[in-house]
């Protein structure tokens, strides 16, 4: 059975096709600049030749078409024809409190989907023309939503409702949703079988960490808390997000700097976090190399990284009461040995010790934790797109 995964940004959309016999990808690829002048696509078949094509695409359903025609292209198609497509998973940002689960795409759940705009109206619009290009263009073929939020909905209520008027909470659904629900899942379960437990018996915190990062305390297999929040700004200082801060500093800035309301949200979302303490880079790779070259900003960066996400490991220990491993993923996660040091420096109350030299991995599969640690420290790549594709077979 073949599987077609998509994830639709405001301006792209990436692809993978998945073989779902074996869980092999047989082509995957990215269309960037959707609506904007210089758009291209860049195609990967599994075994080939990268292509690179330059070509105008104004909309999604254009995206749509120019992704299926190149998998059943003649030369680096992968594909006869997309009857081949069994079904197509999308990934969706927000699913609210409507969806706990993944749930096969028919008309009542696009009306669903349509109400959960208003708590993503940057990530869910896109997510919503994806899934109706693709309806138009193979109206017989299966679809299936994935949500980042979904497993965050086993998050206790006393850990979701926040400190402001619990009318907020019923008029207009405010609460702590937590986001990455995909990937804290996919390592959860990979955890496990590296671990060699059962997950229901596991007490884990899962830290995701990329451009934007969120760290999950795992309990049971269930999520029961996300350090994102209502929105994916709260929690860790991430590239250009500016994570959790004291609510009155927005007002602050606006007052001071004279930013208006309509640009704030794009104020803390794109010119804050370790870009605005550094001040080179959101990319923790230029920071890293800037730190080392003895850039005092840059290293405070990353000591203000490391400590907060530190602090979340503890608090979410506590959360649990326990902790048997902790998980480092996502491309800061997976590939930075400098960030995942700085963080389990000093942990040893919590039983937290790795192993320098098993740290100098990057991207791979590792347990990482020092022989006499009490509580493992697990390396696992994430892959979201192979967890919607599960999903997507697993539903329909
Ligand atoms: P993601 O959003 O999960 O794709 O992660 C992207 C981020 O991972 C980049 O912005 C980098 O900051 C970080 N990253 C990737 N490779 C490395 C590396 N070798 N060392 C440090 N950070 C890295």
């Amino acid at each position: 059975m073949k599987v077609l995964v998509i994830n639709c940004g405001s301006s792209s959309l990436k692809y993978q096709l998945f073989n779902m016999e074996n869980e092999t990808v047989l082509a995957k690829g990215l269309i960037e600049r959707i609506g904007l002048e210089g758009s291209m696509l860049k195609h990967q078949p599994a075994g080939k030749d990268k292509v690179e094509i330059m070509v105008e695409v104004p909309n999604h359903k254009v995206a749509v078409k120019l992704m299926l025609d190149a998998l059943e292209h003649e030369e680096y198609g992968v594909i006869k024809d997309t009857s081949e497509i069994s079904a197509v998973g999308h990934r969706v940002a927000h699913g609210g409190d409507r969806f706990s689960n993944s749930v096969k795409i028919d008309d009542n759940v696009m009306n669903e989907l349509k109400k959960c705009i208003q708590l993503a109206p940057l990530h869910n619009p896109p997510n919503i023309w994806g899934i109706e290009a693709v309806r138009e263009i193979l109206p017989d073929v299966p679809m299936v939503a994935v949500f980042d939020t979904a497993f965050h909905q086993t998050i206790p209520e006393y850990a979701y409702i926040y400190g402001i008027p619990y009318e907020l909470y019923e008029k207009y659904s405010v609460r702590r949703y937590g986001f990455h629900g995909t990937s804290h899942r996919y390592v959860s379960m990979r955890a496990a079988k590296v671990l060699n437990r059962p997950l229901e018996t596991l007490k884990l915190v899962t830290l995701h960490l990329g451009n934007g990062s969120s760290i999950s305390a795992v309990e049971g297999g269930k999520s029961v808390e996300n350090s994102m929040g209502f929105t994916p700004l709260e929690g860790l200082t991430m590239g250009t997000r500016c994570g959790s801060i004291d609510p009155y500093i927005p007002l602050f800035i606006m007052e001071k700097e004279g930013v208006p309301l309509e640009k704030i949200n794009d104020y803390l979302n794109k010119k804050c976090g370790v870009l605005g303490i550094s001040g080179v880079s959101s990319d923790f790779r230029d920071i890293e190399q800037a730190a080392e070259e003895g850039n005092r900003r840059a290293k405070l960066a990353l000591e203000v990284f490391a400590y907060q996400a530190k602090k979340y490991i503890g608090a979410y220990a506590a959360a649990m009461n326990g902790l048997d491993a902790i998980v480092f993923t996502g491309g800061i996660g997976e590939n930075s040995s400098t960030v995942r040091r700085m963080i389990c420096q000093g942990m040893e109350y919590f039983g937290i010790k790795i192993d320098e030299d098993k740290n100098k991995i990057r991207g791979q599969e590792a347990d990482i934790s020092a022989d006499d640690a009490r509580t493992k420290v697990l390396v696992i790549p994430t892959n979201e797109e192979l967890m919607i594709a599960r999903d997507t077979v697993a539903l329909i």
